[in-house]
């Protein structure tokens, strides 16, 4: 098993030429910072509004080379965290930020569509699993607000047996379907925006790192300032980097290993659907197909990181890759002595309420906190930056995803330490559950804290 930083999906969509660096100053209406999924969203979305604009972006390394082109490829919407919307903002925000969260999966497809780019965008719905008993029933929250907001056919429980009937793993005992969710082939979705974009004529400067950013709209590159009217910072985890925004987020890790092609178990499985699947862990496991009929199979369970340098650091960790292996395998017992062909990790940018968060400082606008589902939600992302650059207010800025009460993480080395034990105790307590027991008091105690403290985790 090769462990790449990359990952296998930037393999498979083939290498791209790096764009020529910026050297020295330069000029722009919109500087995006970042060239993940948001920020080649947000640079799409502004042509959109204004074909005309001047649009900059720069990355530090190679558009679509971070988590956009080596995640798990679930494209969902906001559903799973309505009834944390509600709390956050009442009922008519949440329906909102849900519906615009559905409209983001079917843009995505819609616009892989319109614009020739072979993602391997395959609706089909997304399974929540529980595994243990103890999990039975998690997703009950999530189903009674979509029923209360009005939405009951968005997320239905299901038997073991209709459950099975999707994916025959002898683990699973029962689930929730959600009806809209999409599965895509991260890589060529990133690098296809890419193309896109430059094609249009937008500007993209690769190994082009941004060092400061100022509230007037212009950027501090290693070679020189660029003069915009507005800025957009797209940067995922690295935002911690930031002085602004340094404890408004915790950075996490994924990590995900990858069969050799196995149609013949994928077809004993019945899991023909395409469907996507997350257990209801608190460090959940998530796993897919794909086209070319190989699973992938992914846990949230990785390492805190310190600080954006370590976030990186966070991308190989043999550990974490060796425990999702077992899983695997403990899902898909067929899967013994199969070849595992590549495993790949990198940072999750958590959010404190759990949910995206997006807003300005100034000219200087922001969006990050996509806590491990940004697939979808960052085309929103995207159209609710291209809005605030362009100071344009309407139903997408007025979601109470955008500026939403500040909510800060403690400072360092506090959240690092206090997040490290409380992964330690989170990854305890699964074990425990997963092997039919209860966990210990003090396991029970230190999972429960960022509950108490008003923090929420990681799906
Ligand atoms: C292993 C793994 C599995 C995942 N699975 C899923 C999934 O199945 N579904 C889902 O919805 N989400 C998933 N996620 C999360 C998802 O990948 C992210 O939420 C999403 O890609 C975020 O996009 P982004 O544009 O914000 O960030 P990124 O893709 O990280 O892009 C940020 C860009 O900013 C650049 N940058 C950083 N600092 C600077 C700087 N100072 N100057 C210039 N450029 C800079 C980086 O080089 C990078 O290209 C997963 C993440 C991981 C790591």
């Amino acid at each position: 098993m090769q462990h790449t930083r990359h990952g296998w999906w930037l393999e498979e969509a083939g290498e791209v030429a790096p764009t020529r660096p910026l050297d020295g100053d330069a000029t722009a209406d919109v500087v995006v910072v970042g060239g993940g999924y948001l920020g080649l969203w947000t640079a799409w979305h502004l042509r959109e509004l204004e074909p005309e604009l001047d649009v900059l972006v720069l990355d530090a390394e190679l558009c679509g080379h971070g988590p956009s082109g080596r995640n798990g490829g679930f494209c969902e919407t906001l559903w799973g965290d309505a009834y944390r919307l509600r709390e956050q903002a009442g009922d008519a925000a949440a329906l909102a930020t849900c519906r615009a969260s559905e409209k983001a999966v079917r843009g995505i497809g819609a616009w892989c569509e319109a614009n020739g780019v072979d993602a391997w965008f395959r609706e089909a719905p997304m399974l929540t699993v529980a595994t243990t008993e103890s999990q039975l029933g998690s997703w009950d929250e999530s189903m009674r607000a979509a029923a209360e907001l009005g939405a009951p056919d968005e997320i239905a429980e299901e038997r073991a047996e209709g459950i099975r009937a999707r994916c025959d793993s002898p683990l699973f005992l029962g689930g929730a379907v959600q009806r809209l969710n999409a599965t895509v082939h991260p890589a060529r979705l990133a690098l296809g925006l890419r193309r896109v974009l430059i094609a249009r004529g937008v500007r993209i400067h690769e190994r082009t790192q941004v060092t400061e950013l100022y509230p007037d709209g212009g950027v501090e590159t290693r070679s020189g300032r660029v003069h915009a009217a507005a800025t957009v910072l797209a940067v995922n985890s690295a935002a911690v980097g930031f002085p602004a925004h340094g404890r408004s987020l915790a950075v996490a890790s994924s990590h995900i290993v990858l069969t050799e092609p196995v149609p013949d178990v994928i077809d004993e499985l019945g899991w023909t659907g395409g469907e996507a699947i997350v257990d209801a862990r608190t460090l959940v496991h998530y796993m897919r197909t794909t086209r070319d009929g190989r699973i992938v199979f992914g846990w949230g369970g990785g390492r805190m990181g310190y600080d954006a340098r370590l976030a990186t650091r966070l991308e190989r960790d043999p550990g974490v890759v060796a425990a999702a292996r077992e899983s695997l395998v403990r899902f898909f017992p067929q899967l013994e002595g199969r070849a595992l062909t590549h495993a790949w990790g990198g940072p999750i940018d958590v959010s404190p309420t759990h949910t995206p968060i997006f807003g300005s400082r100034g000219r200087a606008h922001h969006g990050f906190g996509f806590t491990g589902n940004g697939v979808g939600p960052s085309y929103l992302g995207g159209q609710i930056l291209a809005r605030l650059a362009l100071d344009r207010r309407d139903e997408l800025t007025a979601l109470p995803i955008v500026d939403p009460p500040r909510k800060l993480f403690p400072p360092e080395p506090f959240r690092y330490l206090g997040g490290s034990l409380i992964r330690r105790a989170l990854v305890a307590k699964d074990a425990a559950e997963d092997a039919g027991r209860r966990p210990g008091f003090a396991t029970r105690l230190v999972a429960s804290l960022p509950r108490r403290l008003g923090l929420r985790l990681p799906r």
